[in-house]
Protein backbone atom coordinates (compact mmCIF):
# COMPACT_ATOMS: atom_id res chain seq x y z
CA UNK A 1 0.00 0.00 0.00
CA UNK A 2 0.88 3.54 -0.69
CA UNK A 3 -0.64 6.19 1.63
CA UNK A 4 -2.54 9.13 0.04
CA UNK A 5 -0.33 12.31 0.42
CA UNK A 6 -1.93 14.72 2.72
CA UNK A 7 -1.22 18.35 1.05
CA UNK A 8 -1.24 20.64 4.00
CA UNK A 9 0.09 23.42 1.93
CA UNK A 10 -3.06 23.46 -0.59
CA UNK A 11 -5.10 23.23 2.30
CA UNK A 12 -3.80 26.06 3.77
CA UNK A 13 -4.05 27.79 0.65
CA UNK A 14 -7.72 27.48 0.44
CA UNK A 15 -8.00 28.34 4.06
CA UNK A 16 -6.65 31.38 3.85
CA UNK A 17 -8.55 32.18 0.58
CA UNK A 18 -11.79 31.54 2.67
CA UNK A 19 -10.66 33.86 5.61
CA UNK A 20 -9.67 36.55 2.65
CA UNK A 21 -13.05 35.96 1.59
CA UNK A 22 -14.64 36.68 4.83
CA UNK A 23 -12.95 39.58 5.32
CA UNK A 24 -13.67 41.40 2.82
CA UNK A 25 -17.19 40.85 3.32
CA UNK A 26 -16.57 42.00 6.54
CA UNK A 27 -15.29 45.39 5.24
CA UNK A 28 -17.89 45.45 3.11
CA UNK A 29 -21.14 44.89 4.94
CA UNK A 30 -19.86 46.31 8.36
CA UNK A 31 -16.64 47.93 7.94
CA UNK A 32 -14.76 46.38 9.91
CA UNK A 33 -11.21 44.94 9.57
CA UNK A 34 -10.20 42.24 11.88
CA UNK A 35 -6.40 43.19 13.47
CA UNK A 36 -3.66 40.78 14.41
CA UNK A 37 -0.97 41.81 16.64
CA UNK A 38 2.27 40.13 17.06
CA UNK A 39 4.35 40.52 19.71
CA UNK A 40 7.90 39.67 19.59
CA UNK A 41 10.48 39.99 22.77
CA UNK A 42 14.13 39.32 21.62
CA UNK A 43 16.50 38.57 18.12
CA UNK A 44 15.74 34.46 18.38
CA UNK A 45 16.20 34.27 14.45
CA UNK A 46 13.57 31.36 13.97
CA UNK A 47 11.00 33.63 16.15
CA UNK A 48 11.71 36.45 13.61
CA UNK A 49 10.73 34.36 10.47
CA UNK A 50 7.58 32.74 11.90
CA UNK A 51 6.89 36.58 13.03
CA UNK A 52 7.56 38.32 9.33
CA UNK A 53 5.11 35.30 7.52
CA UNK A 54 2.62 35.57 9.96
CA UNK A 55 2.79 39.66 9.73
CA UNK A 56 2.62 39.09 5.39
CA UNK A 57 -0.17 36.05 5.42
CA UNK A 58 -2.58 38.37 7.87
CA UNK A 59 -1.93 41.50 5.35
CA UNK A 60 -2.60 39.27 1.91
CA UNK A 61 -6.13 37.94 3.73
CA UNK A 62 -6.82 41.88 4.23
CA UNK A 63 -6.37 41.83 7.42
CA UNK A 64 -4.57 44.94 9.43
CA UNK A 65 -1.15 43.64 11.03
CA UNK A 66 0.63 45.14 14.25
CA UNK A 67 3.97 44.18 14.56
CA UNK A 68 5.29 44.86 18.04
CA UNK A 69 9.20 44.14 18.24
CA UNK A 70 10.72 44.68 21.48
CA UNK A 71 14.43 44.35 22.79
CA UNK A 72 15.32 40.91 24.98
CA UNK A 73 16.10 42.54 27.74
CA UNK A 74 12.47 44.11 27.91
CA UNK A 75 10.83 44.35 31.67
CA UNK A 76 7.74 42.07 32.59
CA UNK A 77 6.17 44.96 33.61
CA UNK A 78 6.78 46.61 30.38
CA UNK A 79 5.86 43.81 28.29
CA UNK A 80 2.25 43.86 30.08
CA UNK A 81 2.22 47.65 29.65
CA UNK A 82 2.08 46.45 26.10
CA UNK A 83 -0.53 43.53 26.14
CA UNK A 84 -2.41 45.63 28.69
CA UNK A 85 -2.48 48.70 25.56
CA UNK A 86 -3.36 45.92 22.53
CA UNK A 87 -6.41 44.34 24.91
CA UNK A 88 -7.85 47.86 24.96
CA UNK A 89 -7.29 48.32 21.59
CA UNK A 90 -10.73 47.98 19.34
CA UNK A 91 -8.32 47.27 16.08
CA UNK A 92 -6.60 44.57 17.70
CA UNK A 93 -8.65 41.64 17.33
CA UNK A 94 -6.20 38.98 18.25
CA UNK A 95 -3.14 38.91 19.60
CA UNK A 96 0.25 36.64 20.08
CA UNK A 97 3.07 36.38 22.08
CA UNK A 98 5.85 35.10 20.02
CA UNK A 99 7.26 32.06 22.74
CA UNK A 100 9.88 31.30 23.64
CA UNK A 101 10.07 34.57 25.73
CA UNK A 102 13.78 35.26 27.06
CA UNK A 103 14.27 33.40 30.69
CA UNK A 104 13.91 36.37 32.41
CA UNK A 105 9.89 36.85 31.35
CA UNK A 106 7.26 34.62 33.21
CA UNK A 107 5.46 32.71 30.15
CA UNK A 108 2.87 31.76 31.72
CA UNK A 109 1.82 35.27 33.29
CA UNK A 110 2.39 37.26 30.19
CA UNK A 111 0.57 34.95 28.05
CA UNK A 112 -2.63 35.15 30.95
CA UNK A 113 -2.23 38.68 31.08
CA UNK A 114 -3.90 38.66 27.29
CA UNK A 115 -7.54 39.13 27.22
CA UNK A 116 -9.06 35.82 25.98
CA UNK A 117 -11.03 36.99 24.01
CA UNK A 118 -8.30 37.86 21.93
CA UNK A 119 -6.06 35.11 22.44
CA UNK A 120 -5.75 33.65 19.56
CA UNK A 121 -2.87 30.74 20.22
CA UNK A 122 -5.65 29.75 22.90
CA UNK A 123 -2.94 29.07 25.52
CA UNK A 124 -4.69 31.09 27.99
CA UNK A 125 -5.72 29.46 30.95
CA UNK A 126 -9.94 30.49 30.33
CA UNK A 127 -8.98 29.14 26.94
CA UNK A 128 -7.72 26.22 27.99
CA UNK A 129 -10.44 25.36 30.72
CA UNK A 130 -13.53 25.99 28.00
CA UNK A 131 -11.70 23.49 25.67
CA UNK A 132 -11.35 20.94 28.53
CA UNK A 133 -14.89 21.15 29.34
CA UNK A 134 -16.32 21.28 25.61
CA UNK A 135 -17.08 24.81 25.37
CA UNK A 136 -16.72 27.41 22.94
CA UNK A 137 -12.99 29.00 22.98
CA UNK A 138 -9.90 29.71 21.31
CA UNK A 139 -8.67 27.02 19.71
CA UNK A 140 -4.52 26.44 19.74
CA UNK A 141 -3.50 26.79 15.96
CA UNK A 142 -1.76 23.59 15.06
CA UNK A 143 -4.14 20.89 16.51
CA UNK A 144 -6.91 22.63 15.21
CA UNK A 145 -5.28 22.83 11.46
CA UNK A 146 -4.51 19.11 12.52
CA UNK A 147 -8.50 18.19 13.47
CA UNK A 148 -9.30 19.98 9.71
CA UNK A 149 -7.40 18.25 7.79
CA UNK A 150 -8.54 15.23 9.96
CA UNK A 151 -12.18 15.84 9.45
CA UNK A 152 -11.67 16.42 5.91
CA UNK A 153 -10.42 13.05 4.74
CA UNK A 154 -12.48 11.02 7.62
CA UNK A 155 -16.03 12.88 7.60
CA UNK A 156 -16.82 11.76 11.13
CA UNK A 157 -14.02 10.49 13.61
CA UNK A 158 -16.44 8.89 15.99
CA UNK A 159 -15.46 5.80 17.75
CA UNK A 160 -11.91 5.76 16.02
CA UNK A 161 -8.74 4.95 18.16
CA UNK A 162 -6.61 8.01 18.05
CA UNK A 163 -3.54 8.11 19.38
CA UNK A 164 -1.46 11.37 20.54
CA UNK A 165 2.50 11.23 20.74
CA UNK A 166 3.20 13.70 22.94
CA UNK A 167 1.40 15.76 26.00
CA UNK A 168 2.30 19.33 25.36
CA UNK A 169 0.06 22.28 26.39
CA UNK A 170 0.56 23.65 22.70
CA UNK A 171 0.27 20.22 20.74
CA UNK A 172 -0.55 17.02 22.59
CA UNK A 173 -3.00 17.86 25.36
CA UNK A 174 -5.60 20.69 22.88
CA UNK A 175 -5.06 18.14 20.03
CA UNK A 176 -6.29 15.11 22.32
CA UNK A 177 -9.23 17.02 23.54
CA UNK A 178 -9.69 18.00 19.69
CA UNK A 179 -9.93 14.25 19.34
CA UNK A 180 -12.02 13.77 22.19
CA UNK A 181 -14.64 16.11 21.39
CA UNK A 182 -15.15 14.76 18.16
CA UNK A 183 -15.98 11.45 19.42
CA UNK A 184 -12.56 9.62 18.99
CA UNK A 185 -11.50 6.94 21.50
CA UNK A 186 -8.18 8.76 22.93
CA UNK A 187 -5.07 7.75 24.18
CA UNK A 188 -2.31 10.24 24.76
CA UNK A 189 1.23 8.86 25.05
CA UNK A 190 4.67 10.19 26.17
CA UNK A 191 8.13 9.62 27.01
CA UNK A 192 6.44 7.37 30.40
CA UNK A 193 4.06 5.09 27.73
CA UNK A 194 4.96 1.58 28.18
CA UNK A 195 5.28 -0.20 25.14
CA UNK A 196 4.89 2.54 22.48
CA UNK A 197 5.39 0.91 19.65
CA UNK A 198 1.85 -1.72 20.11
CA UNK A 199 -0.18 1.28 21.58
CA UNK A 200 0.82 3.11 18.13
CA UNK A 201 -0.24 0.22 16.37
CA UNK A 202 -3.39 0.33 18.14
CA UNK A 203 -4.29 3.87 15.85
CA UNK A 204 -6.47 4.63 13.48
CA UNK A 205 -5.98 8.34 13.72
CA UNK A 206 -1.56 8.38 14.92
CA UNK A 207 -0.83 12.45 15.75
CA UNK A 208 3.20 12.26 15.85
CA UNK A 209 3.93 15.26 18.25
CA UNK A 210 7.24 14.62 19.77
CA UNK A 211 10.25 16.82 18.50
CA UNK A 212 12.89 13.27 17.71
CA UNK A 213 13.69 13.02 14.04
CA UNK A 214 12.01 10.15 12.34
CA UNK A 215 11.51 8.38 16.09
CA UNK A 216 7.93 6.72 14.77
CA UNK A 217 9.20 3.99 12.04
CA UNK A 218 6.38 2.03 9.18
CA UNK A 219 5.80 -1.05 11.85
CA UNK A 220 4.50 1.12 14.36
CA UNK A 221 1.76 2.47 11.78
CA UNK A 222 -1.39 0.16 12.01
CA UNK A 223 -2.38 -0.82 7.89
CA UNK A 224 -4.54 1.93 6.39
CA UNK A 225 -4.59 4.04 9.40
CA UNK A 226 -3.85 8.20 9.38
CA UNK A 227 -0.71 9.49 9.78
CA UNK A 228 -0.49 13.06 11.20
CA UNK A 229 3.13 14.34 11.81
CA UNK A 230 3.27 17.47 13.56
CA UNK A 231 7.27 16.86 14.15
CA UNK A 232 9.28 19.82 12.48
CA UNK A 233 12.50 18.31 13.13
CA UNK A 234 16.24 19.85 11.40
CA UNK A 235 18.42 17.28 10.49
CA UNK A 236 22.38 17.41 9.10
CA UNK A 237 22.69 14.79 6.30
CA UNK A 238 26.00 12.62 5.85
CA UNK A 239 26.59 15.02 2.75
CA UNK A 240 26.24 17.59 5.43
CA UNK A 241 23.34 19.67 3.92
CA UNK A 242 20.62 19.95 6.29
CA UNK A 243 16.91 19.09 6.09
CA UNK A 244 13.51 19.00 7.63
CA UNK A 245 11.96 15.69 9.00
CA UNK A 246 9.35 15.15 11.35
CA UNK A 247 8.97 12.45 14.02
CA UNK A 248 8.18 9.97 12.10
CA UNK A 249 9.85 7.66 9.78
CA UNK A 250 8.30 9.24 6.16
CA UNK A 251 9.38 6.29 3.82
CA UNK A 252 8.08 3.08 5.92
CA UNK A 253 5.43 4.92 7.37
CA UNK A 254 4.13 5.78 3.87
CA UNK A 255 4.26 2.32 2.79
CA UNK A 256 1.71 0.94 5.56
CA UNK A 257 -0.50 4.12 6.27
CA UNK A 258 -3.72 4.70 4.29
CA UNK A 259 -2.34 8.52 4.53
CA UNK A 260 0.18 10.87 5.88
CA UNK A 261 0.94 14.64 6.23
CA UNK A 262 4.57 15.29 4.68
CA UNK A 263 6.87 17.04 6.56
CA UNK A 264 7.34 19.83 5.18
CA UNK A 265 4.00 20.79 3.28
CA UNK A 266 1.69 18.72 5.84
CA UNK A 267 0.76 20.36 9.34
CA UNK A 268 2.98 23.09 8.91
CA UNK A 269 1.42 25.26 6.95
CA UNK A 270 -1.92 25.04 8.32
CA UNK A 271 -0.64 26.57 12.12
CA UNK A 272 -0.38 30.13 10.21
CA UNK A 273 -3.84 29.83 8.77
CA UNK A 274 -5.53 28.83 11.47
CA UNK A 275 -3.68 31.76 13.45
CA UNK A 276 -6.21 33.73 10.59
CA UNK A 277 -8.79 31.90 10.63
CA UNK A 278 -9.16 32.59 15.09
CA UNK A 279 -8.26 35.91 14.36
CA UNK A 280 -11.37 36.19 12.03
CA UNK A 281 -13.71 34.47 14.67
CA UNK A 282 -12.48 36.64 17.31
CA UNK A 283 -13.28 39.56 15.09
CA UNK A 284 -16.88 38.40 14.80
CA UNK A 285 -17.48 37.14 17.86
CA UNK A 286 -16.52 41.02 18.99
CA UNK A 287 -18.61 42.37 17.24
CA UNK A 288 -21.75 39.95 17.71
CA UNK A 289 -20.99 38.83 14.22
CA UNK A 290 -22.05 34.89 13.16
CA UNK A 291 -18.50 33.47 12.42
CA UNK A 292 -17.78 31.56 9.81
CA UNK A 293 -18.72 27.97 9.78
CA UNK A 294 -15.70 25.61 9.48
CA UNK A 295 -13.34 27.34 10.86
CA UNK A 296 -13.21 26.72 14.32
CA UNK A 297 -13.63 23.39 16.05
P1 LIG B 1 7.48 19.40 23.58
O1 LIG B 1 8.94 19.18 23.66
O2 LIG B 1 6.84 20.45 24.41
O3 LIG B 1 6.73 18.02 23.90
C1 LIG B 1 7.21 16.80 23.38
C2 LIG B 1 6.39 15.67 23.91
O4 LIG B 1 6.91 14.47 23.36
C3 LIG B 1 6.42 15.53 25.43
O5 LIG B 1 5.14 15.31 25.93
C4 LIG B 1 7.33 14.32 25.67
O6 LIG B 1 6.94 13.51 26.75
C5 LIG B 1 7.09 13.52 24.39
N1 LIG B 1 8.24 12.66 24.12
C6 LIG B 1 9.55 13.00 24.10
N2 LIG B 1 10.31 11.91 23.84
C7 LIG B 1 9.47 10.88 23.70
C8 LIG B 1 9.65 9.51 23.44
N3 LIG B 1 10.85 8.98 23.26
N4 LIG B 1 8.56 8.72 23.38
C9 LIG B 1 7.32 9.24 23.56
N5 LIG B 1 7.08 10.55 23.80
C10 LIG B 1 8.14 11.36 23.89
O7 LIG B 1 7.18 19.62 22.03
P2 LIG B 1 5.94 20.34 21.28
O8 LIG B 1 4.67 19.64 21.59
O9 LIG B 1 6.01 21.79 21.45
O10 LIG B 1 6.35 20.05 19.76
C11 LIG B 1 6.43 18.72 19.26
C12 LIG B 1 6.94 18.78 17.84
O11 LIG B 1 6.01 19.49 17.04
C13 LIG B 1 8.28 19.51 17.66
O12 LIG B 1 8.99 18.88 16.61
C14 LIG B 1 7.87 20.89 17.21
O13 LIG B 1 8.87 21.53 16.43
C15 LIG B 1 6.66 20.58 16.38
N6 LIG B 1 5.71 21.68 16.27
C16 LIG B 1 5.24 21.95 15.04
C17 LIG B 1 4.32 22.96 14.85
C18 LIG B 1 3.79 23.19 13.49
O14 LIG B 1 3.37 24.28 13.19
N7 LIG B 1 3.75 22.18 12.63
C19 LIG B 1 3.86 23.80 15.95
C20 LIG B 1 4.35 23.36 17.25
C21 LIG B 1 5.27 22.35 17.38
P3 LIG B 1 7.10 13.98 28.30
O15 LIG B 1 5.97 14.94 28.52
O16 LIG B 1 6.95 12.71 29.05
O17 LIG B 1 8.44 14.62 28.41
Amino acid sequence: MTARVIDGKAFAARIREEVAGHVARLKAEHGLQPGLAVVLVGEDPASQVYVGSKGKQTVEAGMASFEHKLPAETSEKDLLAVIDRLNADPKVHGILVQLPLPSHLNSDLVINRIDPAKDVDGFHISNVGLLGTGQKSMVPCTPLGCLMLLRDLHGSLSGLNAVVVGRSNIVGKPMAQLLLGDSATVTIAHSRTKNLAEVCRGADILVAAVGRPEMIPGDWVKPGATVIDVGINRITTPEGKTRLVGDVDYESAARVAGAITPVPGGVGPMTIACLLANTLTAACRANGLPEPKGLTA
